[in-house]
């Protein structure tokens, strides 16, 4: 049913960026299947019907979740809807005539669902009874789903066709898709699943496009046309939103407008505490066009460069010149500042379609980052080769992501070696003195930190995936991001374990994860010792805002609070009565 035939409703998931948006809702339909009839041999019969019989198991689950969210959000009635669906599923004439199909024609199971139940559609969409034809639509989402479960599809909504300013809703956005987003017409987007650090929401945060994930059935319950308001910062959606509501977001746009007023002042102003200590605020990016956001937001050049997507959303890997071109391009332009360009981070929740990667059980525990470059010598020696020619045309830095244990970095140190003597042998210009550090983002990388710091000349700290893997909780998955917790005391004392292990050899420690750029979260990470912080630029500047409103000693006593405690949400509530104390405008936010 469509919300434009309601009053007011709001859908509440969790704020991944921020903004308030408000318009047309476009509802991201499931991917389109390209159907193919494909010969099955006698001794795969069987397996093809089990593969027919699983998909069915799989969409029946589906849809049951589904109808239970409905009812248990909107009520018994609308979760009714989904009974016919569930009808449809268990009719043994359908299903008979399916598996018939691919016995007596040896057809694979898609090419014989597809083809029963267009058949079905048809019969349906054409009797004269209005019932009758409403249940056409509902077997064509059906099959939707039956094809997605037997193709394994994700997504493959096509962002070409928007071609007016909307809201984007649909079950999930991959981050390829959200790469693509094109800010003049996508003013925000939610979705029915996805975290706080899954790399959607990162992205949504670089692009500055407010977003909410999570929403569990948002993408079921909204039609194309629904008007919607959707407010980043606290995480809802507001569909019809009453004249009340749209003044009170009014408010809220014009207090975030003059803190922005606020922020502007300091933006070209150094990171500096109070009482003196300098903080390296640098920025995350994707690609060369994040080069401008960078510096309008103030940031002293680029504390992680997110490679990888500049291998998604394209026919072939991209050579070593054109490599080459870009991360210079983006060196000269932030020259003196360091750009730390981090080697190749595909896997988890990125993939390079043309690579092909045969699909994993667990994506992020597998052939991920510098796993897969190292496996893959000629790919990781191209990038390597590309980076070192740039850092001859400004400040270039490299970083690993995804160490796990010492054998990794000295192979991947050696190969880098390597690269550099080919160089030197073909008189290519490259910085002899290039700064190689690591990622800190795995527990077993945090507790031999002494030993790694001896091989490296800094450490970036991705508490993305560092807090993932120490907590066990997938970083993209809603269901367990309650657990999903920063301020865990088990990651604040990897964090000082880093910190310590760093200063200890003489080289620096920074963080580049997502809680970099929460103001909230500075304080702690300032007291626990960290030298740089790298966040997303349209952050930056309220990250400096409260770095210059602390106290050093005020941030140390935290920092020993939360070293001494056990209990997260103790900290976490510790660390907000901190920031809001030093910064109170920034928290004016509902
Ligand atoms: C991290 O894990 O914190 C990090 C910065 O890397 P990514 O988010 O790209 O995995
Ligand atoms: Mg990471």
């Amino acid at each position: 049913m469509s919300a434009q035939t309601k009053g007011e409703k709001v859908y509440r998931g969790i704020a991944v960026s921020a903004g308030v948006c408000r318009g047309k809702i476009l509802v991201m339909h499931r991917a389109r299947h390209f159907i193919s009839r494909r010969e099955v041999s006698d001794a795969d019969i069987p397996a093809e019907i089990k593969r027919f019989e699983q998909s069915l198991n799989q969409t029946r689950k589906q849809i049951s979740e589904v109808q239970r969210k409905v009812v248990q959000n909107m009520g018994v009635k609308e979760g009714d809807i989904f009974d016919a669906h569930l009808l449809m599923l268990e009719d043994r004439v359908l299903v008979d005539e399916v598996m018939k199909l691919i016995r007596d024609q040896k057809a694979n199971a898609d090419y014989a669902f597809h083809t029963v139940s267009e058949r079905y559609i048809d019969a349906l969409a054409g009797v004269d009874d209005e019932y009758l034809r409403e249940r056409a639509a509902d077997m064509h989402d059906l099959t939707a789903r039956v094809l997605d479960n037997l193709l394994e599809v994700k997504d493959a909504f096509d962002l070409r066709h928007i071609n007016e300013p909307c809201i984007l809703v649909g079950h999930d956005l991959s981050p390829s898709v959200t790469a693509q987003l094109n800010k003049k017409f996508v003013l925000g987007f939610a979705t029915d699943i996805g975290g706080q650090t899954s790399h959607t929401a990162i992205l949504a945060r670089s692009l500055d496009i407010p977003a909410v994930v999570g929403l569990l059935t948002i993408s079921e319950e909204l039609e194309t046309g629904d008007y919607a308001l959707l407010d980043g910062y606290n995480g809802t959606v507001i569909v019809n939103p009453t004249d009340q509501t749209l003044f009170e977001y009014g408010q809220l746009v014009k207090r975030k407008a003059s803190l922005e007023e606020k922020l502007r002042e300091i933006t070209h102003q150094p990171a500096v505490t109070l009482d003196g200590k300098i903080i390296h605020l640098s920025a995350n990016i994707e690609d060369q066009n994040d080069i401008e956001p960078v510096v309008s937001h103030g940031a002293e050049g680029v504390g992680l460069f997110r490679t990888e997507f500049l291998f998604i959303n394209r026919e072939s890997t991209p050579t070593e010149d054109e490599q080459y071109r870009v991360y210079r391009e983006v060196a000269a332009a932030l020259k003196p500042h360091p750009v730390i360009i981090r080697t190749l981070d595909l896997g988890g929740d990125k993939f390079a379609s043309h690579l092909q990667l045969a699909k994993e059980m667990n994506p992020f525990l597998g052939w991920r980052a510098i796993r897969f470059c190292l496996a893959q010598p000629d790919l990781f020696r191209a990038q390597l080769r590309a980076i070192l020619r740039a850092s001859a045309e400004g400040n270039v830095q490299m970083m690993y992501p995804m160490i796990s244990g010492l054998d990794e970095l000295k192979q991947a140190n050696a190969i880098v070696e390597k690269c550099r003597e080919e160089l030197r042998a073909e008189k290519i210009p490259f910085d002899e003195g290039l700064k190689v550090g690591a990622m800190i983002e795995i527990p077993s990388a945090a507790l031999i930190a002494n030993a790694l710091a001896k091989h490296v000349k800094f450490f970036s700290i991705g508490t993305n995936d560092l807090i993932q893997y120490t907590l066990a909780a997938d970083r993209t998955n809603e269901k367990v991001s309650h657990l999903y917790e920063p301020t865990h005391p088990a990651i604040i004392r990897l964090i000082k374990i880093t910190v310590d292990a760093a200063h200890a050899n003489g080289i620096w420690a920074g963080v580049c994860g997502e809680i970099a750029g929460d103001p909230v979260l500075t304080p702690l990470l300032i007291g626990l010792g960290i030298d740089e912080l790298s966040a997303a630029p349209p952050v930056v500047p309220e990250v400096k805002y409260i770095i210059r409103r602390l106290k050093l000693d005020e941030a140390r006593a935290l920092a020993e609070f939360a070293l001494n405690s056990e209990s997260p949400s103790e900290i976490y509530a510790r660390c907000q009565e901190l920031a809001r104390a030093a910064a109170p405008s920034l928290f004016e936010k509902s």
